[in-house]
């Protein structure tokens, strides 16, 4: 069923209840063409692009959980192609124009809302660093403004300017930037891939990888072997696990990363904001409640809920940059898994086994990454030739020592 105004104003006269299931819940084939590990927002993007650019249809998404369950439903929904290295640049430029088209590409409300990323500064430095990446996104043609402190303070009035610690003094713009709405891009994607005959098989964890004469042929799960022809690893917080299964290690650690929501408040951030002098970021919901996070936890673990010194040296960050926040209260917290990789980039790629692929290491930047992620891996496994905008983000990068390191932090996946 298509979806429009129309289609809303005639289910709503019949009660709403001719509306179709979104995806179907097949049971197993014995066999696909390729199968996707891991339906989250890279794996189910996956999936519809191999189906709708490349015609690759027996293809099946395998789940452990119901879909939404990881990182795809509990990110912060921040966008942007804010990127300094070439790298980098080009790739999430390429997700920013799909993420324009999306809605209408796969018929569903994501609510992209491009409302703009504001990176605030605080000293000479940090102006000059903003300066110059400011300068790079233009090269590359993406959007840049670079704020003085008063345009900044016509846009945020209620920000500390006069007696903060670390006085704004401006901010680097990216006005095309903004969020979406994480949970319904998981959805957009599985009833696009659904439709094109994609298999979505949900609570089917995959427990071993079969290999047959150094080629893949199928994966063990809790509802029997699958067999296939390629298969794609995309586990994002659990690529260590999956990885193992085929005796890989993964330059990556897997982290918790805390995302908080307060009480509903009157407007009063109207686009993304990163405080520049600590780790904070925040927005503010449709229905009011501010969005935020910080810091990774900067413990390995595998479970998806963080700790209290993270949740108050978030908060400091927070009240720092707007002592009022102080008086609002948090409604919601939650953690999720990363794949923090030893560069903070990601691995879009092969591996030394013919037919497996990996994409993996998107740290807490893979949510903006969904489409060109989905796009260009997808490309890579059906042509077997990565995509011209994903060429860097290779597996081998560690070992020839051509990291992509945004932050230049080096191997620590704490600071990235
Ligand atoms: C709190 C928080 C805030 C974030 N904020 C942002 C942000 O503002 N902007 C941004 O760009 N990014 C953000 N991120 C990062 C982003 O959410 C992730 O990088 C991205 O979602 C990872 O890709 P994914 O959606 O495919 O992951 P996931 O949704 O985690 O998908 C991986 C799936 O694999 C499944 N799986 C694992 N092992 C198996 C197995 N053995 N068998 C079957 N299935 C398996 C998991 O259950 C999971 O559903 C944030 C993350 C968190 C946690």
């Amino acid at each position: 069923m298509r979806y429009s105004a129309l289609s809303v104003f005639f289910n709503g006269l019949r009660g709403n209840s001719n509306w179709a299931a979104a995806w179907r819940q097949p049971e197993p084939k014995p066999h696909y063409d390729v199968l996707i590990v891991g339906g989250g927002g890279h794996g189910l993007a996956t999936a519809y692009y191999l189906a709708k650019q490349h015609g690759i249809r027996n293809v099946a998404v395998l789940e452990k959980s119901w879909l939404g369950a990881g990182n795809i439903g509990r990110n912060t929904t921040i966008i942007r192609s804010n990127y300094l290295l070439p790298g980098n640049n080009p790739f999430y430029e390429l997700s920013m124009k799909l993420w324009e088209g999306l809605e209408q590409d796969f018929n569903y409300n994501a609510m992209v809302s491009q409302r703009g990323v504001l990176n605030l500064y605080h000293t000479d430095a940090q102006r000059d660093a903003y300066t110059r990446r400011g300068n790079a996104m233009r090269l590359h043609g993406v959007d840049a403004e670079l704020l003085d402190r008063e345009a900044v303070r016509e846009r945020l009035p209620f920000f500390d300017y006069d007696n903060a610690r670390f006085p704004i003094k401006g901010g680097l713009l990216q006005p095309r930037g903004g969020s979406v709405r994480h949970d319904a891009v998981a959805w957009g994607y599985a009833r696009g891939a659904d439709e094109r005959g994609v298999d979505i098989i949900q609570h089917c964890e995959v427990t071993g990888i079969r290999r047959e004469n150094g080629r893949v042929v199928g994966v063990e799960t809790t509802k029997g072997f699958i067999g296939t022809n390629k298969l794609a690893l995309a586990t994002a917080g659990h690529s260590s696990q999956t990885a193992r299964m085929v005796d890989m290690t993964l330059p990556l650690e897997s982290h918790v990363l805390q995302a908080f929501v307060s009480e509903g408040l009157k407007p009063f951030i109207d686009s993304v904001v990163t405080y520049g002098a600590g780790h904070f970021y925040v927005s503010q919901s449709n229905k009011g409640g501010l969005v935020f996070g910080g810091d990774i936890d900067g413990y390995n673990s595998y479970a998806q809920r963080g700790n209290l010194a993270t949740v108050e040296h978030v908060a400091e960050a927070g009240v720092a940059m707007i002592p009022s926040l102080s008086r609002v209260r948090v409604l919601r917290s939650w953690g999720g898994v990363m794949d923090m990789s030893m560069d903070g980039s990601p691995i879009i790629d092969r591996t030394h086994i013919d037919n497996l692929y990996l994409n993996a290491g998107w740290c807490y930047g893979g949510f903006k990454a969904t489409p060109a992620s989905g796009f260009c891996f997808a490309h890579l496994i059906a042509t077997g030739e990565p995509h011209a905008t994903a060429r860097a983000f290779r597996l081998d990068r560690f070992r020839r020592g051509y990291v992509i390191d945004e932050k230049g932090q080096g191997p620590q996946p704490n600071l990235h």
